[in-house]
């Protein structure tokens, strides 16, 4: 028996997830873009969605425990990286190949990637996944909420949300194929331009195509001179995946 009043009949519920305080958060990922080996403690609880989101997952030379672990029928090289750097791809349903029973089997010596992914970056920047392919890492951004310290953190906030539209909307100011073309990397990008996004748009008067492609301008220079050090995340860091 239904006993719904009227009116609370196809009332949808939200979940609403604590993403953490966000000053914290952006140190933190930033920190672990710059090292190359951090860690990105998400609060995933029960959630496999980034092993069931088509993934390729990036697995570099140095990772000789993981590639131990992982059969050789698994990996192919990566295509654009030097010798050694391999991918392991996945299933016909998109799920990883090392999920058994809904675990990583290799959990212990899971690779750098899987250690790195964090689904938050697209709460902190507003970039969308690719909701048809990855239902499930969509419906997880959509339930992360950061909260904030102070209104300094909530201004952090609002500049790594623009500094990520000003790449999406802006993409064609930039040397082709500069920016990374999946979401995630997109994302990780803003998140670490963001600082020099916001100085470079103070110093600028004037919101005209001529100011952003100045803005553009610089941030490629910045983005070409990370690359030069292999701490830095660049367009192949991160999955190898929308
Ligand atoms: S989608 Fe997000 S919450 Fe889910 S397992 Fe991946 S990183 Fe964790
Ligand atoms: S290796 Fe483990 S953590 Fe990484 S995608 Fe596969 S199952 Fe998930």
């Amino acid at each position: 028996m239904d006993n719904h009043p009227e009116g609370l009949k196809n009332i949808a519920t939200f979940t609403v997830l604590s993403a953490g305080e966000f000053s914290q958060w952006l140190r933190g990922t930033q920190a672990s873009l710059r090292s190359g080996n951090g860690q990105a403690d998400v609060p995933c609880g029960s959630c496999k969605g980034c092993c069931r989101s088509s993934m390729f997952i990036h697995i570099k030379p140095e990772e000789t425990q993981t590639l131990e672990r992982i059969p050789r029928a698994l990996l192919f090289p990566a295509p654009g990286l030097p010798r050694g750097h391999m991918l392991m791809g996945y299933s016909d349903r998109g799920q990883c190949p090392m999920l058994i029973d809904d675990r990583c089997s290799i959990y212990e010596v899971r690779p750098q990637t899987c250690r790195d992914y964090d689904c938050r970056a697209f709460a902190a920047t507003g970039v969308a996944p690719d909701r048809q392919v990855q239902p499930e890492i969509a419906q997880r951004v959509s339930e992360w909420a950061f909260d904030y310290e102070n209104e300094a953190g909530r201004e952090q906030h609002r500049i790594v949300k623009e500094a990520a539209t000003f790449l999406e909307e802006n993409r064609s100011l930039f040397p082709l194929g500069s920016l990374p073309t999946f979401p995630v990397q997109l994302a990780l990008l803003a998140v670490q331009v963001s600082a020099l996004f916001s100085s470079l748009k103070a110093s600028v008067h004037d919101a005209s195509t001529n100011a952003n492609a100045a803005i553009a301008r610089d941030l490629f220079a910045a983005m070409s001179k990370a690359r030069g050090n292999p701490g830095e995340c660049t367009s192949d860091c991160g999955y190898g995946s929308s």
